[in-house]
């Protein structure tokens, strides 16, 4: 029988009770398809901290390296805001795995399931279908670049610096994933830099449009500036499937698509580097306003998972049914964060209930 060793994180906040669900769908996958999820459970952010002293110890970091992948929560909230040292709060440990793993890849979709279509903040006709994929550079860029700080000015006052810098070797990588992904999915990606204002997005353009003729030939290539993209974003969001760009841009523009597909607790993300484990986790945070309550959405969480069968475990088909029962569970059920009119609203088990009713009935 095939197994697969899984590091759950469950984190802080709403971290274990959304994890409690992905260990029921967990179960189903098993089950249905034959395979044997050997899973470890650890520490990280706040609740290490109380633990360990260290929002990420050597011991949970090490576990995680051996994994095949990694299904982490959320971290943080205001039991250690300003209490802990600088390099001891939660997202500390967040920011430490992420750099242990060098996952240099973040994907992200924007999906928008039918059934939320009028959770959007634009109308059902411009989102209803909507399946972008944005692939984001996350280990280089203004976030990582030196020099940085501030500094006092010899004539006085203070500056600010930050640094923009991504070598060819950093764009091509990120390319690549881009491209691959297109391949598997529509065969479109657009590329968006600002290489009208910035050599470091010039760099960008000319080595995406290398690698494309090179070896990509049969994925359409799009360039677009990155503030044209956000007015695309808005105006015509169907118009996308792969959006490829950098860490600044691809933080910005992936919130603002976000928002366009109804609510934070639907969005899962993936972050890839060149082997090891995948790092998995939702796009929202440890919820610590609806925590303990048993209300937190799980979809992100469930989603999350999904796209660990997909990218880390080479079980599309079972990603595939996790995906087809989180729709169908929304034509009935809703958790407070999307409920509407003429739904149940449900909790945290709720929901998990209702994705394994339609897991059970694929
Ligand atoms: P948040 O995402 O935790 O919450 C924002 C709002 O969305 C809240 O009203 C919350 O109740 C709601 N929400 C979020 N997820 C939900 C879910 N699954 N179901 C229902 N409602 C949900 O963001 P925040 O309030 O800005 O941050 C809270 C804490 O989380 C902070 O300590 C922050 O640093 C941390 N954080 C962690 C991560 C992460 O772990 N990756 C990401 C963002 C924020």
């Amino acid at each position: 029988m095939t197994s697969y060793n899984i590091m759950l994180l469950p984190g802080d906040g709403i971290g274990p009770e959304i994890t409690a669900e992905v260990r029921r769908v967990m179960a189903w996958v098993e089950g249905a398809h034959g395979v044997t999820f050997n899973v470890s459970e650890g520490l990280i952010g706040g609740a290490a901290y109380d633990a360990e002293g260290v929002p990420l110890s050597d011991a949970t970091l090490a576990r995680a390296k051996e994994a095949d992948a990694i299904l982490l929560a959320c971290v943080g909230g205001p039991k250690w805001d300003g209490k802990t040292e600088y390099n001891k709060r939660p997202e500390a440990g967040l920011l430490r795995l992420r750099k242990e793993l060098d996952v240099f890849a973040n994907l992200r979709p924007a999906l928008c399931f039918d059934a939320l279509a009028d959770a959007s903040s634009l109308k059902r006709e411009f989102v209803a279908g909507l399946d972008i994929l944005f692939v984001r550079e996350l280990s280089g860029g203004v976030y990582f670049g030196e020099p940085r700080g501030i500094e006092a000015l010899p004539e006085g006052g203070r500056v600010g610096i930050n640094t923009q810098r991504y070598t060819d070797r950093e764009i091509i990588r990120i390319a690549r994933v881009a491209f691959e992904m297109a391949r598997k999915r529509r065969g479109l990606v657009h590329s968006a830099e600002k290489a009208n204002v910035m050599e470091s997005g010039l760099l960008w353009r000319e080595e995406v449009t290398k690698l494309h003729a090179a070896e990509y030939a049969d994925v359409k290539l799009e360039h677009i500036l990155a503030d044209n993209c956000a007015m695309q974003l808005v105006k015509a969001p169907k118009q996308f499937d792969v959006i490829l760009t950098d860490n600044l841009f691809g933080d910005i523009l992936s919130d603002a698509a976000a928002m366009l597909t109804g609510s934070l607790g639907m969005l899962p993300s993936a972050s890839l580097g060149d082997g090891g484990p995948g790092l998995y986790e939702p796009v929202h945070g440890s919820a610590p306003d609806i925590a303990g309550k048993g209300i937190a959405n799980p979809l992100a969480a469930i989603l999350s998972f999904a796209m660990a069968l997909r990218y880390s475990l080479d079980m599309g088909d079972a990603a595939d049914q996790v995906e087809a029962a989180v729709s169908k569970a929304l034509n009935d059920v809703r958790t407070g964060d999307i409920w509407a009119e003429g739904f149940d609203r449900v909790g945290t088990t709720g929901m998990g209930d209702a994705v394994l009713k339609a897991l059970a009935q694929s």
